[in-house]
């Protein structure tokens, strides 16, 4: 019996993020602001039943949480074919399906999503305020933003998390804000420092609010204690509020205080690459190996072997750090 996937620094590997596509409606300026570059042709990018078959032999080999993200995962048709089919692999081990979204197609979605098995959902969100939101995400839907999320909740798929990434002149004084509408719609509040993952090669460390201020900005307003729960691999440090409030707050801080000692992720694209960190320069074809035929035990070699080279931790605070020619939008946040 194969699993769990363990890398050459024993760290056991359970956690699997499978990007849909790398195409996207929105134009965040952190992570693709001059729109995709020259699409993956359609017939590199994997079908439902091959991402199907990789994830039962993910989850054959000890993954517990799928995350499906992107791009923008909800531009993918029928997205709620392949959340059905992967929710059968809980009957196989697999513990945890989510998914990342920008949120805007939810207001009609969120029940269909719910209905095809979905666990849970991550809502994107980096302004309460309408103007700062068109800035940063260069479309001018918050609106219907604020629409998915209450849609999401209403289809029970609960605990909602919404991601906001922090940068400096742009929405950290919204900091408190967001732990106020945290407090008021009940959701887990995700704080993001900002990593240089933008296709437009504009990240600079100055714009990096750290994850240490923004606590202290949150603690201004409404004082934090950490959740006690262990933390295990989890990219975020967890919060409740004080006081009692409804609502949590994780921060996410792998620029100042990286987390790749505990990491437990592996990336798959959405043209079957694996990567096995978000920095990583190198990818591995699954794809390939699947296409050409290869047997089941002869794929899990492979991503076995993969696995082995997964890298001890990212190098953004190395001097000589080379920022990559993928965004976030092809690699899957
Ligand atoms: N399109 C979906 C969305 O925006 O939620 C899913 C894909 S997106 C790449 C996943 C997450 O990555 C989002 O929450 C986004 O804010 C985050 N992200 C993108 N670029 C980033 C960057 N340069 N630094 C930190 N987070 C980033
Ligand atoms: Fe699109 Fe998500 Fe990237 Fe924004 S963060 S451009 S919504 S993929």
């Amino acid at each position: 019996m194969p699993g769990p996937l363990r890398d050459s620094y024993n760290r056991p590997i359970r956690d699997l993020r499978v990007s849909l596509t790398d195409r996207c409606n929105f134009r965040c300026f952190y992570c693709l602001p001059h729109g995709e570059p020259p699409m993956a042709e359609k017939e590199q990018v994997l079908s439902y039943e091959e991402i199907e078959y990789v994830c039962d032999i993910f989850t054959e080999l000890g993954i517990e949480k799928i995350r499906l993200t992107g791009g923008e995962p909800m531009m993918r048709r029928d997205i709620e074919q392949i959340i059905f089919k992967l929710a059968q692999l809980k009957d196989k081990g697999l513990k945890d399906l989510a998914l990342t979204t920008n949120g805007y197609f939810l207001p009609h979605r969120a029940h269909s999503l719910k209905e095809a098995g979905l666990d849970r959902i991550t809502i994107s969100l980096d302004s309460l305020k309408r103007d700062v939101f068109k800035q940063m995400t260069g479309v001018d839907v918050l609106d219907r933003v604020m629409e998915g999320i209450a849609a999401a909740k209403e289809a029970g798929l609960d605990p909602i998390k919404i991601n906001a990434v922090i940068v400096r002149g742009h929405n950290e004084d919204e900091v408190a804000d967001f732990a106020a509408f945290a407090r008021e719609h009940d959701v887990k509040m995700r704080f993001i420092e900002f990593m240089p993952l933008d296709s437009g090669h504009d990240w600079n460390r100055e714009d990096v609010v750290s994850g240490r201020e923004i606590r202290q900005r949150i603690e201004e307003r409404f004082p934090l204690e950490p959740l006690d729960v262990a933390r295990g691999s989890e990219t975020s440090s967890r919060y409740r509020f004080v006081d009692g409030a409804p609502g949590e707050i994780g921060i996410i801080a792998p620029v100042t205080e990286p987390f790749c000692g505990a990491c437990s992720r592996i990336r798959l694209t959405s043209d079957g690459q694996i990567r096995t960190c978000l920095f990583s320069t190198l990818e591995h074809s699954l794809r390939d190996v699947i296409r050409d035929g290869a047997s089941r035990a002869e794929t899990i070699d492979f991503i076995e072997s993969v696995v082995m080279k997964k890298e001890p931790r990212h190098y953004i605070n190395d001097p000589g750090f080379v920022t990559l020619s993928r965004s976030m939008s092809f690699i899957g946040g």
